[in-house]
């Protein structure tokens, strides 16, 4: 008899997105003439960079050609884009990273999920609270915990983002093995100082512990006294995995592009305390799963570091920064306290009601829809995630929208 992974019998009934794409639908259906507003999903709007559309085209032609085709690429990615990330995100920031520790994906989604697999079943994991999802359902799926109760799942440590610790993660009373960090946050918009970064390297380094650093937001840091990387942490490499994205950096999110930094010096255990490369584990990892990210997308993943590139990409962040900035002072205005919006496109909002309530009420009454904190975990019951990612327009007419349904 074939028999499931129970374990997945434990994940909550749906992805948050898809539970509120239906309800959505469901008012569409409802009120066909009412024309709504997404400010939910953190999905990009604009269009690639020219110079990332230049090299793609460029690209495609050289696949056109037999002289200059290309077949299977490298699975951890082609040198000429791990060199240009390490060059440019890395060792110009004084991080010492090479291009051999970096590894092209086609997703930070799929890199936080995974990563999990080549650590230990019995490991202690503590998130944030509240949370990017896949970090949560992924370890649930891989039964590193029990079922879910109040909202929150058995052996899991959850760390509360509050407003009392400025939605910054406090480093746990007890050892952890595992840490997942967020930094520009997804969902709170919140920022860490390389002060407090430095206490989780140590914490880590204290325990033997790993954390996984989600950068997939950096691009959106303006502070410039805000650090991009872990790496430019000291002793961060022998501790920390980052993961960054070209999906929010440059609008890859339908044509997938992202990597992940392993450091050479970084390592885990086995149960009889003997120290492991991770990389060579998620080397071998990757290349037994998956077959690289094809030609045209990396190269054009590479134009994003050309001087043009760079110009373009900052274009299109500032576009969101004043999306958000917009949906802030706007939130503002109307006697809530929004936090994030600043460094990140997201703008977290205490509605001081239940979440999903407010969520319906500004579905219903302005035609707007938000993402309910309660899908990021326990912490997010009394708040929203606005996103900037959509056009001004759009974004001043949903406030608009909003302080009319508040009146
Ligand atoms: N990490 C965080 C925190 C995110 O919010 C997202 C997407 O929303 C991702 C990773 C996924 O990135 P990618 O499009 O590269 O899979």
């Amino acid at each position: 008899m074939i028999r499931i992974n129970e374990h997945y019998l434990k994940l909550q009934a749906s992805y948050l997105f898809s539970g509120i794409a239906a309800r959505v639908n469901e008012y569409q259906k409802n009120h066909p003439d009412r024309e709504i507003i997404k400010l939910g999903i953190g999905d990009a709007t604009r269009a690639l960079p020219m110079a990332c559309i230049k090299a793609l085209h460029r690209a495609v032609d050289e696949l056109a050609d037999d002289a200059t085709f290309r077949g299977y690429g490298p699975e951890q990615g082609y040198l000429f884009l791990r060199q240009a990330i390490a060059q440019n995100d890395f060792q110009a920031r004084g991080a010492d990273i090479s291009p051999e520790e970096i590894f092209v994906s086609d997703g930070a989604k799929c890199d936080t999920g995974n990563f999990q697999e080549i650590l230990a079943q019995e490991i202690t994991v503590a998130v944030p609270d509240p949370v990017y999802p896949v970090y949560v359902d992924t370890n649930v799926m891989a039964g590193r915990t029990g079922g879910l109760e109040n909202g929150r799942y058995q052996n899991i440590i959850y760390l509360e983002c509050t407003q009392a610790n400025h939605f910054s993660p406090e480093i746990p009373d007890r050892p952890v093995d595992l840490v997942y960090l967020c930094f520009p946050n997804n969902p709170t918009g919140a920022t860490i100082t390389a002060d407090a970064l430095t206490e989780w390297v140590n914490y880590a380094r204290k325990n033997k512990a790993l954390i996984l650093f989600d950068a997939a937001y950096e691009a959106f840091i303006q502070d410039e006294t805000i650090p991009h990387s872990i790496y430019e942490i000291d002793g961060a490499k022998e501790v920390a995995v980052e993961f960054r994205s070209f999906s929010k950096t440059a609008g890859f999110t339908g044509t997938r592009c992202a990597f992940t930094v392993v450091p050479r010096k970084c390592r885990a255990y086995d149960k009889t305390g003997s120290p492991h490369e991770l990389h060579s584990l998620w080397s071998r990892r990757h290349s037994t799963k998956f077959n690289g990210v094809s030609y045209p997308i990396q190269r054009a993943a590479e134009a994003v570091y050309s001087d043009e590139g760079k110009r373009q990409v900052k274009d299109i962040i500032r576009f969101y920064l004043k999306n958000a900035e917009r949906i802030r002072q706007g939130m503002e205005q109307l006697g809530f306290s929004p936090v994030g919006g600043i460094n990140s496109p997201y703008i977290w909002v205490d509605t001081q009601m239940d979440s999903w309530e407010f969520f319906k009420f500004l579905l219903e009454k302005a035609g707007v829809v938000c993402t309910p904190g309660a899908g990021f975990g326990a912490c997010g019951q009394r708040y929203v995630r606005f996103s900037a990612f959509n056009t001004y327009e759009n974004t001043e007419k949903a406030m608009a929208r909003i302080k009319e349904a508040l009146k």
